[in-house]
């Protein structure tokens, strides 16, 4: 058999371990993707952590910002040949017949797979994908940038679709990491105005530079003054991993303000006042990642030249130390393991 070097958790209380494991074979209606880029989401540090209510199968291969070039496919796989280029997305797999995933809620669909938690992902060389579920990457769009793309920038384009952002809208983002430097660029190209609001303030430099209108540091300011201050907020977009933010996100809203949730702190409880949200028609609405259509969309944008993805470059043995560095916020933006190819 075939093996291949691939980032492995084994036990939510120790270190993730490189190790060599068995190369996948495409089954039907699959593919193996040679990674070429495969970025380093919060969503794998919660992953190997089992910081969630529904946890993954153990052992596991974590990462679903998978980005590389078709190897094999399996019978049955008409769309795809050898050689194109590919993202597998966190959504690994969807029935494509409920009533979710027939209209346009596929991310919702009750039988769906999980890249890199209840399926392998793409922290290895090579990795194993239902052929459907996996978008072309255009030409125009370089690896190291498609794979932030396909997890932070698939589901903030989303979230801000889902906030329903108009031109003249104050929108705050609350955490300016992967997900954060996307989404104050989609608010953005959909007309906002964007305050962004995080800890560091290297984080808010890096925000000013990707068009952020006003920055505000929560260790230093207060953001629920300082967006009230500016007559509060039309939509909130919450991707700091931190019940404190999504508090401070609330109560930062203007009167029939949206709240949208997309981070999921391993701490799963915030105070939400009822009789604040029913005078001031308040609305709160969860997102989750986006439709392939949506991430088609967010590459689209990107071969435009309308966003700009910040990453560094790792190799796959420094995943431990990664993960550390994402946590205590020490990184710019995106970290992106690439496999040199
Ligand atoms: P990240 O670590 O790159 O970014 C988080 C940012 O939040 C950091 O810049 C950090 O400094 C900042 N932050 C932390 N506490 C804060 C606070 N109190 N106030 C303001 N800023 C604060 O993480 P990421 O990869 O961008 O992911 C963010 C979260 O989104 C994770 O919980 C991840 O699991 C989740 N996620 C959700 C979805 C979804 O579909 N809903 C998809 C991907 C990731
Ligand atoms: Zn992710
Ligand atoms: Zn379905």
């Amino acid at each position: 058999m075939a093996k291949m070097r691939a980032a492995v958790v084994r036990d939510f209380h120790q270190p993730i371990r490189v190790e060599e494991v068995e190369k996948p074979t495409p089954g039907e209606g699959e593919i193996v993707v040679k990674i070429e880029t495969s970025g380093l989401c919060h969503t794998d540090i919660h992953a190997a952590h089992g910081d969630w209510p529904v946890k993954p199968k153990l052992p596991f291969i974590p990462g679903h910002e998978g980005v590389g070039l078709v190897e094999s496919v399996g019978r049955g796989v008409t769309h795809l040949k050898e050689g194109d280029r590919v993202a597998i997305p966190w959504l690994g797999y969807a029935c494509g017949e409920c009533e979710y995933c027939v209209t346009g809620w596929e991310t919702l669909c009750e039988k769906q797979l999980n890249t890199g938690y209840s399926l392998d992902g793409t922290h290895a060389e090579y990795a194993k994908a239902y052929a459907k579920q996996v978008v072309k990457v255009p030409q125009g769009v370089a690896p190291v940038d498609a794979s932030p793309i396909t997890c932070a920038g698939v589901t903030t384009y989303k979230a801000v679709k889902v906030a329903g952002v108009r031109p003249s809208q104050l929108v705050a983002v609350f955490g300016i990491g992967g997900l954060g430097h996307l989404a104050l660029q989609y608010a953005k190209i959909a007309g906002g105005t964007v305050v962004a609001v995080d800890l560091f303030d290297e984080k808010l430099k890096l925000a000013k530079q990707l068009g952020a209108d006003y920055t505000v540091n929560a260790r230093k300011q207060d953001p629920v003054e300082e967006i009230r201050k500016l007559g509060g907020a039309d939509a909130v977009v919450c991707v700091a991993v931190s019940p404190r933010a999504f508090e401070q996100a609330y109560h930062s809203l203007r009167r029939g303000g949206k709240l949208v949730f997309v981070a999921l702190p391993a701490d799963n409880e915030m105070k939400l006042p009822i009789f604040e949200t029913v005078l001031n028609g308040i609305h709160v609405v969860g997102s989750i990642v986006g439709t392939r259509v949506d991430l088609a969309e967010a590459f689209e944008l990107h071969a435009a030249g309308k966003t700009r993805v910040i990453h560094e470059k790792i190799h796959l043995e420094e995943i431990e130390e990664a993960f550390r560095k994402v946590e205590k916020g020490e990184v710019p933006a995106r970290l992106v393991i690439d496999f040199g190819h």
